[in-house]
């Protein structure tokens, strides 16, 4: 099986890949989780085209030595059109682990929901070599991603 990216434990193909091939994301999470497999995937299209139109960049260039560990989703709260999702997300870029903790916020229009901004913030992280895998494999982080 081809795991998704995004760490759902479900195939890429019944996951994230419908969504980066236009369909619509049942949820803010979702779309969030889509967004992350894109960045794992360089798919800067992607990106751009889930991120809300008023605050979308004008391109998105992507730094090929962040290399993505692992998502994990902490918080999903849909009010109507609007939602949060607060996730964390790690990843070693430049000869060091860091991760990523944001709360991002989304909307929906005509259906489909985009990313607008979020609150982030950025730290050092030191990941055991015994602890199990951010990417969620299951197997420990040094059979697994380390190095
Ligand atoms: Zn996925
Ligand atoms: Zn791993």
């Amino acid at each position: 099986m081809n795991h998704c990216p995004c760490g759902s434990g479900q195939a890429y193909q019944a996951c994230c890949e419908p969504l980066h091939q236009g369909q619509a994301a049942s949820s803010a999470e979702a779309l969030m989780r889509s967004r992350y497999s894109a960045f794992v995937q360089q798919r800067s299209d992607y990106l751009l085209s889930s991120w809300h139109v008023s605050t979308r960049p004008g391109s998105l260039p992507l730094d090929d030595d962040t290399h993505w560990l692992g998502l994990t989703v902490e918080r999903h709260q849909q009010q109507g059109d609007s939602a949060e999702v607060c996730f964390v997300a790690r990843f070693h870029a430049q000869g060091r682990y860091q991760q990523l903790w944001e709360c991002s916020r989304f909307v929906r229009e005509q259906g489909h929901w985009f990313y607008v901004d979020g609150d982030a913030r950025w730290q050092s992280w030191q990941p055991g070599r015994n602890d199990a895998c951010p990417c969620g494999s299951g197997n420990k982080f040094k059979r697994c991603c380390a190095g």
